[in-house]
Formats: structure tokens, sequence, C-alpha cells
């Protein structure tokens, strides 16, 4: 869930009950999947995707089919089915749906402050004859978010599980930082197998490896679900036990905190290629398949990217968003074309000035000419090694680290080539 001047954090509960709390929660989640139903049939009938407008239209009618349903429960559904109709035809719009509606497979059952109550000692639900309570148990993520400054929002959720459990999805909120005054910016420059950034003015290349793993999976995929339906249950289970999203969701999650921490330290905005909808040009080429070079795509720039601006929101720095267009193949110093030696060669990321005959890296490259899109020009590296060769930091390395600049100073000291 997203807000604009909020941090919004959803946690999960898993809660025992007995059989008839279970019971009439049940009638309360079929009640609601039916106006759910009827709503998302309602918009696209009419072509309506907005709450007020999907309330208007169908209140009366679900009043009178659910009539003993606390009524708060047709406008959450509604709300519930406003996001899935908005999500769809934006969706639709972009080609991507593959049925003539929403599915309705994930349903929890949304609550406003009228159909729950909260206290550390029970839970309240309102279902069609009055409360029924549940012995709340709590996860170290809940307390986590509880007793440093968040605050419980009014609205949450509510999912039935198989052996009478109820799934419920306590909100957590907390009002953004205002972003600080800049003293400058960290240009952060993404590509699909490292991130760079100047780091104390020094480019750094950090590994990521999104395009190797991401390669690597669907090669195991693959060998996996050869000639069986992937429908299979051992073909399912043995596919799930990949956990490729999970180890992709860690790497982007710790870096983006890594770099947001020496912005931070330094006192500085990070500046980044605001990146086209699709697939840049920047991608290599060498992927044919197109589902691979979206995956690829989508892990390495767009997550990543917002990964990035959503853990600066969270500590108020301000991300700077400039037009991608150039930053690797015109030079930062000379302004002329940087000729790189074609894919395939042993260095094709390393190209040469034109003008002044010099080396760079295309990651560094990128680095100084988004600084500049950000109105400032720093000491340039001219002649040195960094420009071509850079240091760089190995995924194994910077992981579990718990900042970047340490970790460069303690292999530094140890006299390692990092
Ligand atoms: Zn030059």
């Amino acid at each position: 869930m997203k807000s604009d001047d909020h941090l919004v954090r959803t946690v999960m509960l898993s809660l025992k009950v007995n059989s008839e709390v279970y019971t009439r929660l049940k009638e309360v989640e079929e009640e609601y999947k039916q106006i759910l139903e009827d709503a998302i049939d309602y918009g696209l009938r009419n072509n309506i995707k907005s709450f007020t407008r999907l309330k208007a239209g169908i209140y009366r009618q679900e009043r009178a089919r659910h009539p003993s349903l606390p009524s708060h429960y047709i406008y959450t559904a509604c709300e519930d089915a406003s996001a899935r109709l908005k999500s769809f035809m934006r969706r639709k719009k972009e080609g991507k749906t593959y049925t003539d509606k929403p599915e309705l497979r994930n349903v929890t059952v949304h609550l406003d402050d009228h159909l729950w109550r909260f206290s550390l000692g029970e839970v309240r639900i309102a279902t069609r004859k009055g409360w029924v309570s549940l012995k709340p148990f709590f996860t170290k993520l809940f307390w986590k978010y509880y007793n440093k400054g968040w605050a419980l929002a009014s609205e949450s959720s509510f999912k039935l599980c198989k052996g009478n459990v109820v799934k419920l999805y306590p909100v957590f909120k907390k009002p953004l930082p205002k972003p600080y005054d800049v003293k400058g910016f960290i240009p952060v420059d993404l590509n699909e197998d490292n991130v760079s950034l100047l780091l104390d003015g020094k480019p750094l290349l950090v590994e990521t490896s999104v395009k190797k793993i991401t390669l690597g999976y669907a090669y195991k995929r693959k060998r996996i679900s050869e000639g069986r339906s992937t429908k299979d249950r051992d073909v399912k289970r043995a596919l799930k036990s990949l956990k490729e999203r999970f180890k992709k969701l860690d790497i982007r999650r710790k870096l983006a905190k890594l770099i947001v921490t020496e912005a931070l330290r330094e006192g500085k905005g990070i500046v980044l290629e605001d990146l086209p909808k699709n697939t840049p040009e920047k991608m290599v080429q060498d992927i044919k398949d197109k589902q691979l070079r979206d995956r690829i795509y989508k892990s390495a720039f767009a997550s990543l990217k917002n990964a990035i601006v959503e853990k600066a929101k969270e500590f108020g720095v301000p991300v700077l968003l400039v037009n991608p267009a150039y930053t690797s193949s015109v030079c930062p110093i000379h302004e002329c074309k940087i000729i790189y030696p074609p894919d395939g060669s042993s260095a094709p990321r390393v190209g040469m000035c034109e003008k002044g005959r010099e080396e760079w890296h295309r990651d560094v490259v990128a680095l100084y000419n988004l600084l500049k899109k950000a109105g400032y020009v720093s000491p340039m590296p001219l002649g040195s090694k960094e420009s071509h060769d850079p240091l760089t930091v190995r995924l194994g390395e910077w992981l579990r680290a718990k900042s970047l600049h340490l970790t460069l100073n303690v292999n530094r000291m140890m006299g390692m080539t990092v």
C-alpha cells in the first residue's frame, strides 16, 4: 500500500480461533465476496472505477441483499473494487490483461474503523450477529513498528485459512520526514549486474549480479519444468523452492538502504536516471527472449530504482530524477563522443574519448554526467585509473555490511584489492 505523505507498512498476524468465530467470519467473507463481485461487474458495465460512484451505484441494492451484514462492509468492498478496477484498467491499456475482468483469487476482507477494534488484549471484528473476539498473538515485526513511533491505521483486513486460522493484516503509518537541503548529490547509475555511484567523490561499482541471477534461475526453472506441466504438484513445489524473488528483493532492499545511508552521512541528495517504462536502450541486446529481458529490466532497473526512491523518502533524502539520454556515451569533460568497443570484445564497457583519448568505464562516465545534469560539476578523474578501472565491491562483500564506506575502509586497511 502507498500513500503520499505517510509511510505505510502492513504486518501479518496469524490468529487461531474457535470454530464458532471462524464460521461467523466465513459468513462475512462470503457476503463480502459477493458485494465485491457485484461492484466489479457494475464498474465494468458502466466504465466506472471511482469509489464514490461505485458506492452510489450499488449501495441500495447490496443493502437489500445483505440486510444483516454491517453496512460498512459495502463501503470497504467498494474501495477494494475501485482499487482492483483501477489496476485492471491500467493493465488493460498496457495490453497486459489476460482475462476480461479482474480475477478474484486473493480476497482479503477489508475493514474500516467501524468494522474492527484493536487492543493488545483483544481484536474484535464486526459480523452479522455483533462482534466476535480474537485473541491476538504478536510477531517481532509487529512490536518493531508498534514500539518505534508508528501509529496503527484505522484500516485493516483479514483472510481465512485452513485449520481455523485467521490472518489479520494491521497497517502501520508514519508521517514522512521533510527532505533536507542538500550539499550536493550522490549520482547512482543502475546497470544489469552492478550499480555505480560516487562515494566520497570516488567512483565505485557495487556488484548486484541481477542479470546473472535471473539467467541462472531461468535455466533452473527450465530444467525443472522441461517436459512436465507447471501445474504438477512436484513441479510447483520445486519452482517455489527456488526463491528467486526473495533473493532479488533482499539484494535490492539492502542496497537501497546502504545507498541512502551514504547520502545521509554526506548530507547529500541522490541523482538517478528517470527510467523509461519499457526496456531502455542501454540494456544489452544479447538476451533474445522478451520475457527474460523484461524480467531483468524489472529487477535490475525499475524495481531497484523504486526501492531507492522509497527508502530515500523514508529518511527525508531528496531524490532528483534526470533525463537518461546520452549519460554514458558523451565525455563529461570534452563533451564529445566516447567510442566503445563492440560487445563481445575483452572489455566492452571501457571506451575512449574521441577528443582527449582518455579511457572511460561506461558506468563511471554516467556518474559524472548525472552530476552535471543535476547542476553540479565535481572534480573529474582525468587521466587517473579510476575513470576506467573503478573499485568494485562484490555481492558477498557488501550484502551483510552495515555501510558501504566502512566495507571499503576495512578492505583498504587489509591491503586488499576490492
Ligand atoms: Zn574526453
